[in-house]
């Protein structure tokens, strides 16, 4: 399972909002020579361009609610099948649901691969929600609101959290205390994933 220097490793981080897993997953992906897939950012360029995949998502991410799994899946694999994701990928928000999970594995199976790690950040709840109305301030999203952020972090305990249960099952969870200083949980991040054998560049920890 080491990962190669040329930069093979699959990983998922899954987390709730404000978890800082886009900011960990960045590190991650660095480290590892591989794209950082997250489609949150996706589909906000897309709104921001105002592309016709930003007009018809822009009411959903406002309200925080879900794009439907048909279009996010596609969108994933589209983006999975250009040439940077060959080697590996991390994806930062996707899969969220038990559909998009099943849509992820058919495409993954389909091609011979298989998923290394998925790392799970464990953040209490109030901790996340102290963190988004941080962000909210810092950053102005337009679905950082507190009814959103509810919202949001609802869905997540519903529809997200169980899917950690199908990997777990699997045996592919690396769980990780999220609270802590940016480098800290980076560290921890790090090493539990030595611990499996997986280090960049072939190099163990
Ligand atoms: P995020 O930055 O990951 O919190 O995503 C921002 C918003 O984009 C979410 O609240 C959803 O509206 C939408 N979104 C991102 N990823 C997905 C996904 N995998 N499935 C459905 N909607 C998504």
């Amino acid at each position: 399972m080491t990962a190669s220097a040329t930069g093979s490793a699959r990983f998922l981080i899954v987390g709730p909002q404000g978890s800082g897993k886009g900011t960990q997953g960045v590190l991650v992906a660095e480290a590892f020579g591989v794209p950082q897939v997250a489609t949150g950012d996706i589909f906000r360029a897309n709104v921001a361009g105002g592309t016709e995949l930003g007009k018809r998502v822009q009411a959903i991410i406002e309200a925080g609610d879900l794009v439907p799994d048909e279009l996010t899946s596609e969108l994933v694999r589209d983006r999975l099948e250009q040439a940077d994701a060959a080697g590996g990928f991390l994806l930062d928000g996707y899969p969220r649901n038990r559909g998009q999970v099943d849509d992820l594995d058919a495409f993954l199976t389909g091609r011979g691969e298989a998923l290394d790690a998925v790392i799970e950040l464990v953040v209490p709840r109030e901790e996340s929600i102290g963190r988004l109305k941080q962000r909210a301030t810092d950053q102005g999203r337009t679905d950082d609101t507190e009814e959103v952020i509810a919202n949001r972090l609802a869905i997540y305990e519903r529809e997200t959290a169980p899917i950690l249960d199908v990997y777990r099952d699997r045996g592919a969870v690396v769980r990780i205390d999220g609270v802590g200083t940016l480098d800290e949980v980076t560290e921890r991040i790090f090493s539990a994933l030595a611990a499996r054998g997986l280090a960049p560049n072939g190099v163990s920890a």
